[in-house]
């Protein structure tokens, strides 16, 4: 593994409390990165653009989301459609119904190379860990509030970029 790689993975295994302007705030959060092709095996992707479960169940109610979901009947499938930038999705845990999938673009998957599919599948693990993208973005020393697709590129560069199936 490069020394990059090794330092990304140390840097991940130990996300920070945070809190944010809005009020809202995340605990600190220790990930056994050992642990984390197993943790790989928990999870279940689902391509997202033809996922009829209900939107609201990606959120929990602790959510903003959740409260504007909850009334209507838009599926994960609709939320793809709105959400053109967003190319996976992994519900958060605790308290949400479809934590532990994780739900993606498959246009976009497919348009990945395997070392930039397992890039994307380690940044998405670390939400259903329970990790937030501003909590990998801060320990990883990139940029938010610009789209998180720097993760899964940051890990891509370090950790998969010479990566040959
Ligand atoms: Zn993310």
């Amino acid at each position: 593994m490069s020394a990059a790689c090794q330092s990304d993975l140390t840097a991940i295994s130990d996300l920070p409390a945070m809190s944010f302007p809005d009020g809202e705030s995340v605990p600190e959060i220790l990930i056994n990165t050992s642990l984390l092709p197993s943790d790989v095996d928990g999870t279940e992707g689902i391509d997202a653009t033809h996922d009829a479960d209900p939107a609201v169940e990606m959120f929990n109610n602790e959510d903003p989301n959740f409260d504007f979901f909850k009334p209507t009947d838009q599926t994960v499938a609709d939320y793809f459609r709105h959400n053109s930038r967003t190319e996976g999705f992994t519900p958060p845990p605790p308290g949400t119904q479809l934590s532990g999938e994780i739900l993606f673009r498959a246009g976009y998957v497919a348009g990945l190379s395997t070392g930039q599919a397992a890039a994307f599948l380690l940044h998405e693990v670390l939400h259903t860990l329970g990790g937030i993208d501003a909590q990998i973005q801060k320990v990883l020393g990139l940029p938010t509030g610009n789209g998180t697709e720097n993760i899964s590129t940051k890990l891509y560069n370090d950790c998969f970029k010479g990566f040959k199936p």
